[in-house]
């Protein structure tokens, strides 16, 4: 049995980077470091769910296929429809973001990430007020107060908080005793179980919670005795605990981005945040989901000058949430045609995108049977990012990592898929 050192996770948006693979017959058998989901991930790369052939839904039954017939096929769906959605792009490295961006382009499609079901709210305040960032080695060496806002690292992105936020740190040198923990979630969480100050807020009231702080902020009272449920001498006592910070971090996740309010929210914690700085250094930090979530939103922005919601139609770059999202275009019933790559909207979309999906042809870039690929019409099976192919990913930070090839596989990867489909793409276009 071989060990491989230093492997970094492609799973969560935390991007472990001190992961041990043990590899057996070109296999990864066990992992050390890693967490359950982390670990199950590795392990479970091969078995009855993973597809090893391109398949082709014919008369409603799968057949197996070529690369090279699949590859064929993609092209002409994606070069024949009138309005191509090219939807994921989360859990593959940059270089393949980067082939996709080029045929969305080429096949004039809107091209959008997960981010528009996620923290796409997180990008649209960004665009408005500015984002106070720092890296997650400054959290684990810096940070004394530690917020987690609608989120639940316990369970989501399990070695978050004993990596960064509780570690032991340059500054911090005791780690959990030298830090304030504060969990803002309507629920009981695991997570607001282990909080110094769990501010257990009513559904759908971050807003007026952030407002309020903020007015305690600047020294104006809370005009009532209760604000989204909590005491008003409970908000000033968090609000002094993040004033008395040296170096403060507010992770933040989807119990905020997308609770009533959404981007509003998340103005407003953005400049909650601005705000504390007249008192102690703060930051704050998306929780990212997919590992490599973030990078699209980099390559996409650095390709077409937008995060997500991409549209190509025109031949020049358009962008505008709520008209250009995948879900939109869904369920307006506006695509004619679908490439899915590295995630999987049939398990999290709304039924009526889903049923546009079933009705239009569908492409499954995808390693393993999900509920997109029993929708599909074409499977592409890919080698997996991170573990049989490497590549560039950026933790939820935006720190870029690159990720290691463990072991090797047949199956072509993310990559060389994309950049054969562009190039029969060009030539199907070129004889137009
Ligand atoms: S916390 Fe995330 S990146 Fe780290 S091992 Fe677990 S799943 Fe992987």
């Amino acid at each position: 049995m071989e060990l491989v050192n230093n492997v970094i996770c492609p799973f969560c948006g935390t991007l472990c980077d001190d992961i041990i693979c043990k590899v057996e017959n070109e296999e990864i058998v066990g992992t050390y470091n890693a967490c359950r989901i982390g670990h199950s991930k590795f392990v479970h790369a091969e078995g009855a769910m993973r597809y090893t052939k391109p398949l082709l839904r014919k008369n409603g039954e799968f057949v197996e296929i070529s690369y090279d017939e699949a590859i064929e096929k993609a092209a002409q769906i994606l070069v024949d429809a009138k309005r191509p959605v090219m939807y994921g792009w989360s859990c593959t490295d940059c270089a393949s973001q980067e082939v996709g961006m080029e045929l969305a382009e080429e096949v004039r499609a809107v091209i959008d990430n997960t981010a528009s079901v996620c923290h796409g709210p997180s990008l649209l305040a960004v665009h408005d007020t500015g984002y106070p960032v720092c890296t997650l080695g400054e959290v684990k060496n810096r940070a004394d107060v530690v917020v987690y806002w609608g989120c639940n690292p316990f369970h989501a992105h399990p070695r978050h908080i004993a990596r960064h936020s509780y570690a032991r740190g340059f500054f911090r040198e005791r780690g959990r005793p030298d830090r304030t923990m504060i969990v803002v979630d309507p629920r009981n969480s695991d997570t607001a179980k282990l909080a110094d100050i769990h501010l257990q807020l009513e559904y759908n009231k971050d807003y007026e919670l952030v407002d309020a702080m903020r007015s305690a902020l600047k020294g104006h009272d809370i005009l009532y005795d209760e604000v989204a449920g909590i005491p008003r001498e409970q908000i000033i006592g968090a609000v002094e605990a993040l004033k008395k910070a040296q170096f403060g971090i507010l992770f933040f996740g989807m119990g905020i981005t997308h609770s009533l309010g959404k981007h509003r929210n998340i103005d407003t914690a953005i400049m909650m945040t601005q705000e504390l700085n007249q008192f102690a250094k703060w930051t704050l930090i998306p929780m990212r989901g997919h590992y490599n979530v973030n990078g699209f939103n980099q390559v996409c922005t650095w390709e077409s000058g937008y995060p997500f919601c991409v549209d190509f139609a025109t031949g020049e770059p358009r962008y505008n949430p709520g008209e250009t999202g995948t879900n939109d275009l869904l369920q307006n019933k506006e695509a004619d045609a679908m490439m899915v790559i590295a995630s999987d909207p049939g398990a999290h979309f709304p039924q009526r995108a889903l049923q546009t999906m079933i009705e239009i042809p569908l492409i499954s870039i995808e390693p393993h049977r999900t509920p997109t690929t029993e929708l599909a019409d074409l499977i592409i099976p890919p080698a997996i990012v991170g573990m049989e192919a490497e590549g560039t990913a950026y933790r939820m930070d935006g720190v870029p990592l690159r990720m290691k090839k463990v072991v090797e596989s047949d199956l072509l990867t993310d990559n060389q898929i994309l950049t054969k489909i562009l190039e029969r793409a060009q030539e199907l276009e070129a004889s137009k």
